[in-house]
Formats: structure tokens, C-alpha cells, sequence
């Protein structure tokens, strides 16, 4: 099947990335979520990153105007119903995911493809809440979308060849890597990052070290680009906190269990880099840490 329009749900950091990399690809899409605020942020975001990539060579500045006039926004979910393929980032909560799967279901062409692009959620679970489990997967980009190369392809137990073999071209065209992973807590990626990211927290609460001292550790012992917990800020301590979960309760060994400072963090809503404010405070010109 030929895919030519892509609905995005949630124009969040993974929203915004996922419309500049498809519009830029010659897709048209539209993007939807329940803030209008978020959705305005994230078409001046994509504006901005576009002209980034044009001042660098990277993008012709006559393709970054097609693709900003390629995409378009809605508050209206149900608009995305004529789509040949849904994404779903919306915030990572089953409940919320649920939710926006049912009502827009019955919209929906009988050939859309729908997938979600959670970190954590079991893939099988949530297809088999929707009427077309053989048409369902796991599409999962990484943060930040246009730079990063990986996108994760995860089958439900129910998904169908074609289903596959469209993606997988998608992914192609949009200039990216597939790898396919089975549908089990947190796939690949996430299996084996978070447990890091979890462990520095935990490394922070025992006082083992500060968190100047773990970053640079990683960075400058392990060749780490990024120390891991700039790279939690970066990515959101309510995804971490939210991905630990899924891996604790889903695997059910207590070496995933969530560290209790993270779990702080996030009742504190000092969520990263999006709220200002995580293990390091974003509020001046350097990221000063926090402990
Ligand atoms: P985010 O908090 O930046 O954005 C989520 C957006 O979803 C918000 O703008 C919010 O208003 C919107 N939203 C919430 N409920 C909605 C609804 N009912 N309908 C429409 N929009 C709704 O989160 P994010 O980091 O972009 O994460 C989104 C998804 O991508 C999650 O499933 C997450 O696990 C996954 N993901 C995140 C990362 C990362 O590094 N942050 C990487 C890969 C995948």
C-alpha cells in the first residue's frame, strides 16, 4: 500500500520531529493534538529546525518552504480519519492512548494503518483493543527525530506481512534505518538504556556521586555523547519514570524497579528540560546541575 497522508497525534518533542522528517520526505501531514498551544510551539519549532538545516547545506531552503506548506493542524482528532497512516505520540500513558484510539477509530478508512510510537507499551495489548490488530505496530522513532537515524519497528502478535513491508518502505523513504524488535517491555533501545539512566539516578541517591561527576564519568570514561542523566533530561524523567514501570511490572524482576529520587523528580514536576528544570536547571544560559 502507497502511503501519502500521515495524521500525527501529540505535537510534543516526538510530534514536532516526526511531522519536519515526514514533510521533508514529500508526505502530507497533519497533526493534531488537544493543546493549541502545542501545536502553534511545534510549527515554529519545525521552522526553526528547518532553517537550522537550510543555513547548514543540509535542506534546500525552496524544500524547507514545501515542506512547512505540507503540514497542517487540527485540535479536531477525528480529522485524521481519511489518513493512510496514523502515528500516535501522544503522552505516554496507556489510558490516554486508549482513549484517543477509540475515538478515533471509527473514522478511520478500513486501510489505515495505525501505530503508536510508545516507548514501552506492549504493542500486542493495544492492538487488540482496536478493530484492526493485522493493521497495527509499533513505530518507534528516536529523540531528536530529524537527527537521529533508528527507527524501531515492532510487530504485535497479530500484525500482517503487508503492514510490515509498507512500513519498512516508509522508513526508507524518509531516510531512516529499521530494526525490527519483538513486542516486549520497552523493545531494544529502551530495554537497555533506561536500566542505565535508572542506575545513575540511583548512583545521585546513594551519593556515589554528584550529578556533574556521573555525566562526565560516562561521557569522558564510557565515550558517551551525552552523560545519562543530561540524556534523562533530555528525553523527559516522566517517560524515564514511566518506561522503568513497564519494565518492572512487565518483566516482574525487581532489577528494573524505579529509582525513588526519579519517582521525586517527577511528583515534583521537574520533568527535564521541557519543564525548565530536571537534574540540571535550564533556567539561565548553562544547564547548572542540580545535586
Ligand atoms: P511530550 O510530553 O513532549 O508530548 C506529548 C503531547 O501529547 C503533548 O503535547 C500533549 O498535549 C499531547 N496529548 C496528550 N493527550 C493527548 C490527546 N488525548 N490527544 C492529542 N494529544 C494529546 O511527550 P513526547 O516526549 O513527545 O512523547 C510522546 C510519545 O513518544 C510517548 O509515547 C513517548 O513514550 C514516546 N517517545 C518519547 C521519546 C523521548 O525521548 N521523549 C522517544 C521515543 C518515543
Amino acid at each position: 500500500m502507497a502511503v501519502q497522508s500521515v495524521g500525527i497525534v501529540g505535537a510534543g518533542q516526538m510530534g514536532n520531529g516526526i511531522a519536519h522528517v515526514f514533510a521533508l520526505a514529500g508526505f502530507d501531514v497533519l497533526m493534531t493534538d488537544i493543546s493549541a498551544e502545542a501545536l502553534d510551539k511545534a510549527v515554529a519549532l519545525i521552522d526553526r529546525n528547518l532553517d537550522r538545516q537550510v543555513s547548514r547545506g543540509k535542506v534546500a531552503a525552496a524544500d524547507k518552504d514545501a515542506a512547512m506548506a505540507r503540514i497542517r493542524t487540527t485540535q479536531t482528532l477525528t480529522d485524521l480519519g481519511a489518513c493512510d497512516l496514523v502515528i500516535e505520540a501522544a503522552t505516554e500513558r496507556e489510558t490516554v492512548k486508549q482513549q484517543i484510539f477509540d475515538t478515533l477509530l471509527p473514522h478511520l478508512t478500513p486501510d489505515t494503518i495505525l501505530t503508536s510510537n510508545t516507548s514501552s507499551i506492549s504493542i500486542t495489548r493495544l492492538a487488540s483493543r482496536t478493530d484492526r490488530p493485522h493493521k497495527f505496530m509499533g513505530f518507534h522513532f528516536m529523540n531528536p527525530v530529524p537527527v537521529m537515524q533508528l527507527v524501531e519497528l515492532i510487530r504485535g502478535i497479530a500484525t500482517d506481512d503487508a503492514t510490515y513491508r509498507t512500513l519498512h518502505e516508509v522508513v526508507e523513504k524518509i531516510g531512516k534505518t529499521a530494526a525490527s524488535a519483538e513486542d516486549f517491555p520497552a523493545f531494544i533501545v529502551n530495554r537497555i538504556l533506561m536500566p542505565m539512566i535508572n542506575e545513575a539516578v540511583y548512583t545521585l541517591y546513594e551519593g556515589v556521586g554528584n550529578v556533574r561527576s556521573i555525566d562526565e564519568s560516562m561521557k569522558l570514561g564510557a565515550n558517551h555523547p551525552m552523560g545519562p542523566l543530561e540524556l534523562a533530561d533530555f528525553i523527559g524523567l516522566d517517560t524515564c519514570l514511566a518506561i522503568m514501570n513497564v519494565l518492572h511490572e512487565g518483566l516482574a524482576d525487581t532489577k528494573y524497579r524505579p529509582c525513588p529520587l526519579l519517582t521525586k523528580y517527577v511528583e515534583a514536576g521537574w520533568l527535564g528540560r521541557k519543564t525548565g528544570r530536571g537534574f540540571y536547571d535550564y533556567s539561565g544560559d548553562t544547564p547548572v546541575p542540580t545535586r
